[in-house]
C-alpha cells in the first residue's frame, strides 16, 4: 500500500496546481490507503496567459493554455538540470552546437535517476534481510522514481509474494526480481520505430500510397506534444539520425504560431543535411505539410519529418488540427508512419495528463521521452506504458544532435540500478 504521506511528499504538488494543460479540467489521482482514500487532484487552470510577444493573435479571446505547461517543464527542467536549457520562446535560433562526442548512454546519461536509486537500494541491500523497512525503502524508491501508484503497488504486490514463497530469500535477489519486473513490464510493448520505406520500400505502398508510377509513398512522421518538451529539437536529432543512415529527409515546420519554430528548425536542417519546407507565420499547418509531402514525392525524400504546434486555444481545436494534420499528411502519396508523443521527463506524472489529451486528438504510435537526461524522474517510463499502453521508443538523452537513442528496456533499467 501506498504510504498517503510520502506520496505527497514525492509529489510536486504546487507545480502541479501549476501545470495544467488548460483543457484538463482535472485529472484525480485516488490512492486508497489503509482504508483511508488519497486524493490527489491536479487542478484545473484558471489562469490565462496572455500571448507572448512575436506570437501571433488568436482569433478567440481565450488564451493559449496548453503552453503553461510547458513554462512548468521548463521551470523544473531549470531547478532539476544541471544547465538551465534555453528558453524554447527565444526569437532567435539559439540552439546548441553539434556534438562529437562519445556514442551516448543511458549509463553515462541517467546519473540523477541512478542516484536516487542506488542510495535506496544501498541501504535495502546492507540491511542482509528482507524486513518491513525493505518494503518502505522499496515503495519510497519508486514512487519518488515517478514509477506511479498503480505500477508500484503491481510491483511490491509481487515481490512480496514471491518473498512469503520462499522464492526470494535476500536482498540482493530482492533487488534482482525487482530489476527483471521492470524489464518485463517495459517489454511489454513494441517500441521499434517504422523503417524507412526507401527505395526498396513497396512501391505504392501496402495500402494504395505512393505516387502511383511505381514509386514509394512518402512516409510521414508527425511530433505532437506540447511547448517546450522538446520536439523541435527531437525531429532535428532524427532526422540527422535518417540522414547518417541515407534516407533523404525533408522537415515540414508545421508549428506556424512561432516564427522562431521555424528558424530553429531550419537550423536543426542544415546541421542534419536535411531539406525544409516552412509556411508563414501564423499559416495553415497542414498545407505546410501538405506542401512538404508533394515536395518530397517531386524530389525523392524517403521520409517527411513535421513538426507541429503545441498550442491551441483549447482542446477541441488542438483535436480538430491535428486530426486535419493527420488525414493531409496521410493522402497519398504521404503515408503516416509514426505519430511520436514528445513528453519531457522532468514533468514526470504531469506528462501522463498531457498525454492522455494528445492521445485523444490523434493515433499516436508511441512516445519520445526527452530530458531523461536533467532528472530523476526515470521511473516515468514504466508509468507511461503501463498506464497509456503507449511504447516508449526514443528516449532524448541531452540537447546535442546526437543525444537520443532508442528506448532499450534492459539498457535502461541496468542503467538505473
Ligand atoms: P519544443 O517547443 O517542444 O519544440 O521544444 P524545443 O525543441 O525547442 O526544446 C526545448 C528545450 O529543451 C531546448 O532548450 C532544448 O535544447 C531542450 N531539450 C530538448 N531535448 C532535450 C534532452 O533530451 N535533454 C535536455 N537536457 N534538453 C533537451
Amino acid at each position: 500500500m501506498i504510504d498517503p504521506g510520502l506520496l505527497a511528499s514525492a509529489l510536486p504538488l504546487p507545480a502541479v496546481s501549476d501545470v495544467v494543460i488548460g483543457l484538463v479540467v482535472a485529472v484525480p489521482v485516488v490512492i486508497v490507503a489503509g482504508g483511508a482514500a488519497v486524493a490527489l487532484r491536479l487542478r484545473g487552470g484558471g489562469a490565462k496567459g496572455r500571448v507572448p510577444p512575436g506570437e501571433v493573435a488568436t482569433d478567440t479571446p481565450t488564451d493559449i493554455e496548453l503552453d503553461r505547461s510547458a513554462d512548468a517543464t521548463r521551470r523544473a527542467a531549470t531547478a532539476e538540470a544541471a544547465r538551465p536549457a534555453p528558453s524554447a520562446e527565444a526569437e532567435e535560433p539559439t540552439g546548441p552546437e553539434p556534438t562529437v562526442a562519445e556514442p551516448v548512454t543511458y549509463r553515462a546519461r541517467l546519473g540523477k535517476a541512478r542516484g536516487l536509486f542506488s542510495g535506496y537500494l544501498g541501504a535495502i541491500r546492507a540491511k542482509g534481510r528482507v524486513d518491513a523497512g525493505t518494503w518502505d525503502d522499496l515503495e519510497e524508491a519508486l514512487i519518488r522514481a515517478d514509477v506511479g501508484v498503480g505500477a508500484t503497488d503491481a510491483l511490491l504486490d509481487d515481490l512480496r509474494g514471491r518473498v512469503r514463497s520462499g522464492e526470494i530469500g535476500s536482498p540482493d535477489a530482492l533487488v534482482d526480481a525487482l530489476k527483471g519486473d521492470l524489464v518485463a513490464m517495459l517489454s511489454t510493448s513494441d517500441s521499434r520505430l517504422a523503417r524507412p520505406s526507401g527505395p526498396d520500400g513497396p512501391a505504392d505502398g501496402p495500402d494504395g500510397h505512393g505516387t502511383g508510377d511505381g514509386a514509394p509513398p512518402v512516409d510521414v512522421w508527425l511530433f505532437v506534444g506540447v511547448n517546450g518538451v522538446g520536439k523541435t529539437t527531437t525531429v532535428g536529432k532524427v532526422a540527422n539520425r535518417l540522414s547518417s543512415s541515407g534516407t533523404k529527409v525533408l522537415l515540414a515546420a508545421g508549428d506556424t504560431f512561432r516564427a522562431a519554430a521555424g528558424e530553429q528548425l531550419a537550423m536543426w536542417a542544415s546541421r542534419a543535411d536535411a531539406d525544409i519546407v516552412r509556411g508563414s507565420e501564423g499559416g495553415d499547418p497542414s498545407s505546410v505539410v501538405f506542401d512538404a509531402v508533394e515536395r518530397a514525392a517531386a524530389k525523392g525524400h524517403g521520409v517527411v519529418l513535421a513538426d507541429t504546434a503545441g498550442r491551441l486555444h483549447n482542446k477541441v481545436n488542438l483535436i480538430k488540427e491535428l486530426e486535419k494534420i493527420r488525414r493531409i499528411a496521410d493522402r497519398p502519396p504521404g503515408h503516416v508512419v509514426e505519430v511520436l508523443l514528445v513528453l519531457d521527463a522532468t514533468t514526470g506524472q504531469n506528462g501522463l495528463a498531457q498525454a492522455k489529451v494528445f492521445t485523444e486528438a490523434v493515433d499516436v504510435t508511441g512516445v519520445v521521452l526527452t530530458k531523461l537526461d536533467g532528472t530523476a524522474k526515470g521511473g516515468i517510463v514504466v508509468a507511461i506504458q503501463r498506464e497509456l499502453g503507449l511504447p516508449v521508443k526514443l528516449v532524448g538523452l541531452g540537447e546535442g544532435v546526437d543525444d537520443l537513442i532508442d528506448f532499450d528496456a534492459a539498457a535502461f533499467v541496468d542503467a538505473l540500478f
